[in-house]
């Protein structure tokens, strides 16, 4: 379990729409290379806005470390609940070149460690909560539970986490 994420959990949401985006930053993702840029309280939980700043990544093709960014772009991760409320991140991440010739990736987006991996929508931390409810429960049941405790996952999602 990544400890950034699990640091304030049980913080009133009261509480944390009152700090700044340094303060919370430094107790929902603390340690991790991420910026926050803002804290929106929607319907359905928290929305905070974070950018990736971390030193350039290494491609994941050939592992030279890239230095020339291409783009950026905002990837929507479901992150572990707040005072019972879900919790959404949009994390503004960089797409870079990799310049080396006999690779055969152009480009590739970084990932934010401790906080997201390729094609997942979901934390690291929140997968690790459904991995643990997929083990102990599996299917309907661990569903039913994600529901009670503001877990976003469904039944296919956590057994294809066994697998
Ligand atoms: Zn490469």
């Amino acid at each position: 379990m990544p400890r950034s994420e699990v640091a304030c959990r049980n913080v009133p949401l009261r509480d944390i729409l009152h700090m700044g985006v340094e303060s919370l930053a430094d107790v929902l993702f603390s340690g991790v290379d991420v910026r926050l840029t803002r804290v929106t309280e929607v319907a359905e939980g928290l929305v905070v806005g974070a950018v990736a700043c971390g030193p350039p990544p290494r491609c994941p093709g050939c592992n030279a470390r890239a230095s020339r960014v291409h783009s950026s772009c905002e990837r929507g991760l479901a992150g572990l609940p707040v005072d019972g409320r879900s919790l959404t991140v949009r994390l503004q991440v960089r797409r870079f070149f990799c310049d080396r010739d006999r690779c055969s990736r152009r480009t590739f987006v970084e990932q934010v460690a401790q906080l997201s991996e390729r094609y997942r929508r979901s934390s690291l931390g929140l997968k690790q909560w459904q991995h643990a409810v997929a083990v102990e429960l599996g299917g309907r049941p661990g569903q039913r539970l994600c529901r009670r405790l503001r877990l976003r996952a469904g039944r296919t999602r956590l057994l294809g986490l066994l697998t």
